[in-house]
């Protein structure tokens, strides 16, 4: 299914950017939830603040929709800096890095969101521009070209991702400060829908809003829209207010079960358990089988129902756990796995 129409996408869909950025938190103290992550950068802040240095180069990584971009700009406002926002596919050629870097002032925040995809060219200009705050430019062609190197101001690198694992490790090793971001506890997700509610001016009970973060896979940007569904029900059926029964009522109309999974989740757990077995089942030929993106499945999909415990990743491939099986009534048979394959013989994509 196109990720743009999904519901419980934790991706961002055209609808949510305006909203987005009236719901994101500015400052430490209004940013719920990420305590450990909260409280580090707040030292991290304080320190660089009172020897009038850069922030050290931070790295966000973790699923979409936890607050990545959010954690950025918080922190571009408690330094009182500026924060240019790009993207890694967005920078494609040296010239547009060398563009942004040298139009940046002292201290300023350059936030790289998707940074595992920027490419080789480009990352090789960001390591002497993190590192020695330099760049390194090429002028002239052939025997009289020669190497500039031109200074930069000192500033900051956040870099976000949604896979720690594709980042190059020179370009991992250049962030001094890496900070994983987790799914978000009930009760975070509560105050946020709440929270949320009071900026968009929702009448919610405080049951309800409980019944809504639970069901929003740990991930804000998903308890947030939501919120907005179910204020449209709740317009048309209780004069916009939320209690819980409205709340209910509605993710059950908008098909979003008990645990949060919907439609799509519920089609990927039945394709392994219904069409491999159980399995386990190889990522491509997973994807292949839901005609879906494996970037899809593994960004999108997997990270909630690892964290059910409905999913395992082993070498051989995906497998449907127990829970799973009861979680879609489906009947569990206890089968022995065969033995692990080590010789390397295995051709099909690895975890
Ligand atoms: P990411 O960059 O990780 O994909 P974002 O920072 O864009 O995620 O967050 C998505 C949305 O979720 C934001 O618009 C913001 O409204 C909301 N959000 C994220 N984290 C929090 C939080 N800790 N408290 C309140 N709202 C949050």
């Amino acid at each position: 299914m196109d990720d743009e129409e999904r519901l419980l996408s934790p991706k961002p869909a055209g609808e949510d950017n305006q909203v987005e950025k009236s719901l994101r938190p500015r400052s430490l103290a209004e940013f719920i939830g990420q305590a450990k992550v909260v409280a580090q950068l707040r030292i991290a802040v304080t320190a660089a603040k009172a020897r009038q240095e850069p922030l050290d180069h931070t790295l966000f990584y973790g699923p979409p929709g936890l607050g990545k971009t959010s954690l950025a700009n918080v922190v571009a406002n408690e330094m009182g800096v500026k924060i240019k926002v790009t993207s890694g596919p967005a920078i494609e050629r040296a010239g547009d890095l060398a563009a942004l870097l040298t139009n940046l002032q002292k201290h300023d925040i350059l936030f790289i969101d998707e940074v595992h995809r920027l490419n080789r060219v480009v990352e090789e200009v960001l390591y002497p521009a993190m590192e020695d705050f330099a760049l390194d430019l090429i002028v002239g062609k052939g025997p009289s070209a020669r190497n500039l190197r031109l200074k930069l101001p000192h500033f900051t690198t956040i870099g976000a991702t949604t896979r720690l694992a594709l980042l190059t490790s020179p370009l991992r090793d250049r962030f001094v400060a890496p900070h994983r971001l987790e799914f978000y506890t009930n009760e975070a997700m509560c105050e946020i829908v709440t929270r949320s509610a009071g900026i968009l001016g929702v009448p919610i009970s405080t049951l309800a809003a409980h019944e809504l973060g639970r069901r929003a896979r740990g991930t804000p940007r998903i308890a947030n829209r939501l919120l907005r569904r179910v204020r449209d029900y709740a317009q048309v059926v209780a004069e916009g207010h939320i209690d819980l029964a409205v709340a209910r009522a509605a993710l059950a109309q908008l098909e979003v079960d008990d645990l949060g999974l919907d439609e799509n989740d519920r089609r990927l757990l039945r394709a392994i358990i219904e069409l491999f077995g159980g399995g386990p089942v190889g990522l491509s030929t997973l994807a292949a089988a839901l005609a879906e993106e494996v970037d899809a499945i593994e960004d999108v999909y997997e990270p909630f129902l690892l964290q059910l415990g409905f999913l395992q990743r082993t070498p051989r491939g995906r497998i449907a756990t127990r829970r799973a099986y009861d979680h879609l009534g489906l009947p569990f048979t206890e089968k022995t796995l065969p033995p692990s394959d080590e010789s390397g013989t295995f051709q099909g994509r690895f975890l």
